[in-house]
């Protein structure tokens, strides 16, 4: 039996691991967790019996407490109870499918108790890569790509020499206003934005689809994940999301990964690797499809990508800045605080005034989302 602890359960990412251990049936899941859905939790804890089962809220952790009082799973609560879940005893693999930079801590804790770390929470590579890859490396680790462009490329490399890639072709469906200039974006709804072409993801991952944040944050995880200058990669917009990103090598010769877009396949990749299981769901048929389209991507109007290209060539805490003020301006968004617009404001404005510091540590780089948030709290 595999076993494994999920940060995020109750999540887009977190329910469809669950559907991949339910599928399968030799996976055991010993930790589980949610920010506040406890409701959610709790049916999972009684499905799947975790050991231990971590809630952000405190409060909230209290009441499921006593609404699970008659099974054998403890409850913990804050970043201590992440951190908890993260270094349990059992788990080989820990499943990072939290939102935003609250993922960095447990996966260095996790890392640090020699679990291999299935990744979903891209902010963790993005603002602490430099942190990460040495560790996982220092600790025997192994960084098992989810999000589906890095899975991927991994997939495409597998049996391949690393040092032969040319480039990284990372794909992108281009969103919900591919097509549109920045005039038409300016009174666009939330209700607009949350309608992915193509992926059905949490809210804050498909805004940052519509504004190219998202592939700016994938090409920075990708550097890190690949080792490989950000000269090497291409982002490509192929709006049907069937190929899910390529890998060209010295020779010129292309390896792509294709299928339906569906994320409980590099969940089950990154479960099994190296091995591959049957997955039951709707198969690519070519003939239906008719064709694969190619574009590049607009980043006049949407200035997610090049903002994020920006901070990862400045590098240092940049990246984090840049992640920060995206995540509060997301939720500003999501609450009908600001336009769509505003995002790409709060960020250039946010990455402007930040004095880089160069290799910062954990601390520097808790410290540096702290201040970019206060100041955006203090101005919008
Ligand atoms: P969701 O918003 O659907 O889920 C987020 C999960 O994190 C939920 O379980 C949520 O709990 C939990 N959570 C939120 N806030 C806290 C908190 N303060 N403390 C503890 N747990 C918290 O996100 P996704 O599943 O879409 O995305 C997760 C990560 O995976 C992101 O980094 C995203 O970029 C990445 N990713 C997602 C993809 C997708 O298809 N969805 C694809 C590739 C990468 P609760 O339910 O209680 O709020």
């Amino acid at each position: 039996m595999k076993k494994i602890a999920i940060l995020g359960s109750t999540g887009s990412i977190g329910t469809q691991t669950l559907d991949v251990v339910r599928a399968n049936g030799d996976i055991e899941v010993l930790g589980l967790s949610a920010g506040r859905n406890i409701e959610k939790l709790e049916a999972q804890i009684r499905e799947f019996s975790p050991k231990l089962a971590a809630v952000w809220d405190e409060k909230k952790a209290e009441e499921l407490a006593v609404k699970i009082r008659d099974t054998d799973t403890r409850v913990v609560c804050g970043m201590d109870g992440l951190l908890e879940l993260a270094s349990m005893d059992g788990p080989e693999i820990l499943v990072t499918a939290i939102v935003g930079m609250l993922g960095i801590r447990p996966t260095i804790e996790a890392i640090r108790a020699g679990k291999d770390i299935a990744l979903a929470n891209k902010e963790t590579l993005v603002t602490a890569g430099h942190l990460i890859m040495p560790m996982a490396k220092e600790y025997g680790v192994r960084i098992l790509p989810v999000d589906s462009e890095h899975s991927a490329v991994f997939q495409a490399l597998n049996g391949e020499n690393p040092r032969e890639i040319h480039k990284l072709l990372i794909t992108a469906s281009g969103g919900p206003f591919r097509g549109r200039k920045r005039a038409e974006l300016a009174h666009v709804t939330v209700a607009d934005t949350l309608k992915h072409p193509n992926w059905v993801m949490g809210q804050k991952i498909t805004v940052d689809s519509a504004t190219l944040v998202n592939k700016g944050l994938e090409v920075m995880e990708a550097r890190w994940l690949f080792d490989v200058d950000l000269d090497q990669i291409q982002v490509v917009v192929q709006p049907q999301s069937v190929i899910h990103s390529m890998v060209e090598f010295q020779d010129g010769g292309i390896m792509a990964q294709l299928g339906t877009p569906d994320m409980r396949l590099p969940i089950q990749y990154a479960l099994y690797y190296p091995n591959r299981r049957y997955l039951e769901g709707d198969r690519l048929d070519f003939a239906s499809l008719g064709q694969i389209t190619f574009e590049e991507p607009d980043t006049e109007t949407f200035l997610g990508l090049p903002m994020a290209v920006r901070a990862a060539k400045e590098g240092g805490s940049m990246p984090t800045v840049l992640n920060a003020a995206n995540e509060l301006a997301v939720k500003k968004f999501l609450h009908g605080e600001i336009g769509f617009l505003d995002i790409y404001e709060i960020i250039g404005q946010s990455m402007e005034r930040h004095r880089k510091i160069e290799q910062p540590d954990l601390e520097e780089i808790l410290a540096a989302e702290n201040e970019t948030y206060q100041w955006i709290e203090s101005r919008w």
